[in-house]
């Protein structure tokens, strides 16, 4: 089987969680090391030339599209804002670990594929150097353990960037099983790894992937990371910088609640100064242990992204979340609303003197628009909803929570 034959079959059968996306998809499914499930297999021909690629016919664009998505290559924003063609692939589709939700799975009937890192390395490049793709994530199966299986994705990143001299963007994901000295080598070629914690504990981790350990694993391979990135220098990471991490949860199998799972995210935010978590709503699939179960709401994945951005970018902990007798966030209402609505009615916040802290807890004012307040202020007062508007303010929320200089904005109280 050809390279690209390869590719397709490896994205006919599932492709990498979120991750970069420019826009989250609307229904990303569960995601096994990183790897979700798609609902149905594209049809694949055995004739996809990277010449088909390339060719300008009309609508060449959207059909070069397709064609890149048939790889599993998908548009994806970098960290530093820029959109560029990610091929987002496997090492391999063989796996010798068992856990539930997976499709990759030990036993499970499906065709599998193996590249070795050369011939990724190399088949890579040819995407690359055809302007079909150019950036990478990579993860794998697990075959003769994660260290070896480790192993193998270090070596094809060395190969891209030693032989090839591919200096561009790497998403490399560490194995459950990876060794400390691998972890170290890894930060210093990709410029993103992730460990997928897929749980937020032990104990729910145990339902899901009984072979992997939650701790020994996948939580202490981030703190390697963290404790690498605050003791060494940065130059010693790829392109002189530390890479980032991410992580992901599936969330709705095993009966973990929000809470868990954000008590979990918050130290991660914290503590290990990840990136960014990720929630893909479980959905069953055939010939799996959990194949009898109902797929969870996809309100309740909404609900814990926008819950993870107001501890990373908004200053909230978790006891700021409105949390029911059950551990869970309203489906119904944004938390940061709900908050609002508890501590704000009653106290509303002057945005001529809070401080930047206070302004982010108003709804509808985010990081850039505290920003623009903050530097307006400095020239004259905030009077009204049209001196916010001229500055990019959203005030269709604001309003019932805010004083501008000393009055309320007109409103009518919304029937929440
Ligand atoms: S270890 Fe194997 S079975 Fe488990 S999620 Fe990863 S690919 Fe799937």
């Amino acid at each position: 089987m050809d390279a690209l034959a390869k590719f397709k079959l490896l994205a006919d059968n599932a492709e990498l969680e979120p991750a970069e996306e420019v826009s989250l998809r609307p229904a990303p499914h569960i995601a096994p090391c990183g790897i979700e499930i798609r609902d149905g297999r594209l049809e694949t021909s055995s004739q996809s030339p990277i010449s088909n690629l390339q060719s300008p016919v009309p609508n060449s664009q959207s059909s070069k599209r397709n064609k890149q998505a048939e790889l599993g290559i998908h548009h994806a924003k970098m960290p530093g804002g820029k959109t560029i063609p990610l091929l987002k692939t496997l090492l391999t589709s063989a796996c010798e670990r068992n856990c539930f939700y997976c499709p990759f799975r030990a036993g499970r009937d499906f065709r599998r594929t193996t590249f070795q890192p050369d011939e990724m390395a190399k088949s890579f490049m040819d995407l690359y150097r055809a302007g079909i793709a150019e950036g990478l994530f990579l993860s794998s199966g697990i075959i003769k353990g994660g260290a070896a299986t480790q192993d193998k994705l270090i070596d094809t990143v060395e190969i891209l960037r030693q032989k090839h001299q591919f200096r561009g963007y790497v998403h490399l994901k560490v194995m459950p099983g990876a060794e400390r000295p691998q972890v170290e080598r890894a930060m210093q070629l990709a410029n993103r790894l992730s460990v997928n914690l897929e749980a937020p504990n032990d104990k729910r981790l145990a339902l899901l992937a009984p072979k992997k350990h939650f701790l020994e694993e996948l939580v202490r391979p981030l703190q390697w990371i963290e404790e690498i990135r605050q003791s060494q220098p940065a130059h010693l990471g790829w392109n002189g910088r530390w890479p980032s991490t991410t992580t992901q949860f599936v969330v709705g199998a095993v009966g973990e609640t929000d809470l868990e799972l954000l008590s979990t995210t918050e130290y991660l935010y914290q503590k290990l100064r990840i990136s960014r978590a990720y929630f893909s709503s479980f959905r069953p699939l055939p010939d799996t242990p959990l194949e009898h179960l109902p797929p969870s709401d996809r309100r309740r994945e909404h609900r814990l992204y926008q819950t993870s951005f107001l501890f990373r970018d908004y200053g909230f902990d978790l006891e700021d979340l409105p949390f029911t007798s059950t551990g869970n966030l309203p489906l119904e209402i944004d938390p940061k609303l709900a908050w609002a609505q508890q501590n704000l009615l009653e106290n509303p916040v002057e945005l001529n003197r809070a401080a930047r802290q206070e302004l982010l807890r108003v709804p509808g004012i985010g990081p850039q628009s505290a920003s623009a307040i903050l530097n307006a202020r400095r020239i004259g007062l905030l009077r009204d909803l049209d001196d916010l508007r001229d500055l990019g303010v959203q005030t269709k929320n604001l309003k019932p929570f805010v004083l501008l200089d000393g009055r309320r904005p007109n409103f009518q109280l919304p029937l929440w």
